[in-house]
């Protein structure tokens, strides 16, 4: 197995992983996306709500809102001492108090942990017209994206095969292919045909197209695969790789320990 990192952000990641089967690659996107555990908002207590928005309104955009999370302070409530009932191991509480006019943003969620905090400051929420008011309390707990979307760690985690571009002797070098190309990728060096940035290739075939003497040829390598990984800032980029890996581990380690039984 090889990976080599094109880029590596806070909030997004590429890169590419080769020498692994397109199963093992589908396991790693899968991994990202529903197993890695994130804090959200799950459990709302209302006091007053006088805004437009119905109760289950509110709620559902607050569950929506990315906090940062730190998952080795926290357990989940299923695995807690306190047994799902809720305590500081395993919950966060956000209180949030506004009366308009204003517009609720998600820095006013008050949080009874620094480090569990709305990761952008200016989500709206909801507007208050003069005298409306939104009173209520918010628990947050650790989820993954198996059980609902708003625990995703990750706003976009795919991939693609990594192209593999031949150019043939019938090659006149007409340029046309160069011209047809959206993502820049061939140009002529020294009166010939070279591949600037393969990874940028999007396999749309304009090239093969415009060549008239069929010198291009395209395919795609089973074995390589080019991921792109965007958080929602719960996260960095890198912390969700490492954390889907360690869940691949982990359930082959466990695969491993059922197996030595028998
Ligand atoms: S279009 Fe075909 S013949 Fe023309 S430069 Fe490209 S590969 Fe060569
Ligand atoms: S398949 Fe599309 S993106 Fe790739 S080299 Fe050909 S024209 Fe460019
Ligand atoms: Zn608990």
């Amino acid at each position: 197995m090889k990976l080599e990192i094109l880029e590596l952000k806070d909030r997004k990641a590429k890169f590419v992983l080769s020498e692994v089967t397109p199963a093992f690659a589908n396991s790693l996107r899968r991994a990202m996306i529903s197993d890695v555990p994130k804090m959200a908002i799950d459990y709302v207590d209302i006091y007053d709500n006088t805004s437009v928005l119905f109760d289950e309104m509110l709620s559902l955009r607050l569950g929506l809102i990315p906090l940062k999370t730190n998952a080795d302070m926290y357990r989940f409530p299923a695995e807690c001492e306190c047994k799902g009932a809720g305590c500081a191991l395993c919950q966060v509480s956000l209180t949030l108090s506004a009366e308009g006019p204003c517009v609720v943003h998600s820095r006013d969620l008050k949080s009874s942990d620094p480090e569990t905090v709305p990761v952008d400051q200016n989500i709206p929420i909801v507007e208050l017209k003069t005298g409306q008011k939104v009173v209520l309390t918010a628990v947050a707990r650790l989820g993954n994206g198996k059980e609902h979307a708003k625990f995703q760690p990750v706003c976009a985690s795919g991939y693609k095969n990594v192209p593999v571009i031949s150019i043939g002797e019938k090659c006149d070098m007409c340029k046309m292919c160069i011209d047809a190309c959206p993502r820049g990728v061939f140009k002529a060096d020294k009166g010939k045909l070279v591949v600037t940035d393969l990874y940028k290739c999007s396999l749309c075939k304009h090239c093969i197209e415009a060549c008239d003497t069929g010198a291009i040829t395209l395919d795609t390598d089973n074995e390589a695969f080019i991921f792109t990984v965007e958080t929602d800032g719960s996260y960095t980029a890198h912390d969700i790789i490492d954390s889907a890996m360690k869940s691949l581990k982990g359930r082959a380690d466990q695969l491993s320990e059922i197996m030595s039984a028998f």
